[in-house]
């Protein structure tokens, strides 16, 4: 009974509702209704965000966790499928994923090949080691025949070897003469062996190709022969081109019995490299220039008609010689009235090219430390002096009386 009669008295009490009460509740809950939309709107992108990166973490897992594909290379298309070449060896008789465009399927093209059913998967781009990008790939060398001092001979002599063939090639047909496919030139280092190679390019505007033997025989026991290979298929695909191997002997080297397995590694890359010479067409754009310091080292193999065509010897400059090379590297350097460029060439007696530089780059450097806008005898005498001491050091010193 008290308890009716108590909510009748609050009843009673509370506040009747009016106009503008009930208008501001609106308004409030308007207002929540507002900000509770653009939680929501909030919230929904976020899902989204999180969905999205939740599927980009599923692909990465995917991705972790998807069986290493085996790489091969194409042999043959056969109508039950392709024969591959799996990186092993093995020869494989394999299914091709359908989504490959069978027209990019050639003879040697490399592909990546399922891990369980050998089925090819995709076609993988060719690649070239890394040695064969470092290698010192010249599209256009600078050096031109004006920029070697003397070696008139020599040069004569290898543009009618290497020049004549790339530019005479029809001639060669007409004689019925297969045109020479590499010159081997042999002498002492710094004699302007490389540079001769770059020349040749320049002057029969191919790509220039270096490589230095000794590193293929040094870095990649094993690897060479590859290397050697995938060198002169860069060379035909970038021909016409000049490869340029240097220190041949370290790889050319008589083959003796009893060897050690790194000198069977190292004989398998000359057999590489024979069969590279025996291989390419006579006609074929790619010429070879060898250089080696040590031509008594070498395997007669490598000199027999077809290979090494031609020996050419680059000697020690004569002091003609040593004269037109103080020219060629003095050309663009102001030089003092009283220095005599003769005299200069009687005293480098047993010089090479590489060190008559080297002393012309001496006596620039002197005359500039002493703030002198020419090179005068003094720096030529201080520079005589130094490079001589080096030679004493390096026991190349044969030379004798350069100073008065
Ligand atoms: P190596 O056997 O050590 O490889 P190389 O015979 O190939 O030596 P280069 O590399 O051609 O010698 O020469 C080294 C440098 O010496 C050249 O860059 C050039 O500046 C200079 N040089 C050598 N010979 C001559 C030359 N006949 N005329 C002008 N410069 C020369």
């Amino acid at each position: 009974m008290t308890s009716g009669s108590d909510s009748k008295r609050s009843e009673d009490t509370a506040p009747q509702p009016t106009v503008s009460n009930l208008q501001k509740e609106i308004r409030e809950l308007s207002e929540t209704a507002q900000q509770l939309l653009t939680d929501k709107l909030l919230l929904e992108s976020e899902v989204t965000q999180i969905k999205k990166r939740a599927s980009r973490l599923e692909d990465e897992i995917r991705n972790l966790r998807a069986p290493p594909m085996i790489i091969g290379h194409l042999q043959d298309l056969t109508d039950d499928g392709a024969i591959v070449r799996s990186s092993n060896g093995t020869v494989f008789l394999v299914t091709i994923n359908p989504r490959i465009d069978a027209s990019k399927l050639v003879s040697g093209t490399r592909v990546a090949l399922n891990q369980d059913t050998l089925s090819v998967i995709e076609i993988l781009p060719d690649s070239w080691d890394p040695l064969v990008i470092t290698s010192e790939i010249i599209e256009k060398p600078e050096v031109s025949y004006e920029d070697i001092g003397g070696l008139a001979d020599q040069i004569s002599e290898i543009r009618e070897t290497v020049e004549l063939s790339f530019t005479n090639r029809d001639d060669f047909r007409k004689f019925s003469i297969d045109p020479p496919k590499g010159v081997l030139l042999t002498g002492p280092p710094g004699t302007g062996k490389t540079m001769l190679a770059k020349a040749v390019a320049n002057s029969t505007n191919a790509v220039f190709l270096g490589l230095v033997a000794s590193e293929l025989a040094q870095k990649y026991i094993g690897e060479g022969g590859r290397l050697v290979r995938e060198i002169f298929d860069l060379a035909r695909k970038k021909a016409p081109a000049i490869v340029f191997i240097d220190e041949l002997d370290a790889i050319g080297s008589k083959r003796l019995d009893g060897a050690t397995s790194g000198d069977r590694e190292v004989q398998r890359t000359l057999m590489q490299l024979l069969s590279e010479l025996d291989g390419f067409e006579p006609l074929e754009d790619v010429k070879i220039i060898a250089a080696t310091n040590r031509p008594e080292l070498l395997d007669s193999a490598l000199l027999r008609p077809g290979r090494f065509d031609r020996i050419v010897e680059i000697p020690l400059p004569d002091e003609v010689g040593r004269l037109s090379i103080l020219r060629v590297h003095t050309k663009n350097t102001p030089l003092s009235s009283q220095i005599d460029l003769e005299e200069i060439a009687t005293k480098t007696d047993g010089f090479s090219g590489a060190e008559i530089k080297a002393l012309v780059v001496e006596a620039g450097v002197s005359a500039i430390s002493n703030g002198r806008k020419r090179i005068s005898k003094s720096d030529f005498s201080k520079s005589l002096e130094k490079i001589t001491d080096g030679r004493r050091g390096d026991g190349t010193d044969n030379s004798s009386g350069l100073y008065d």
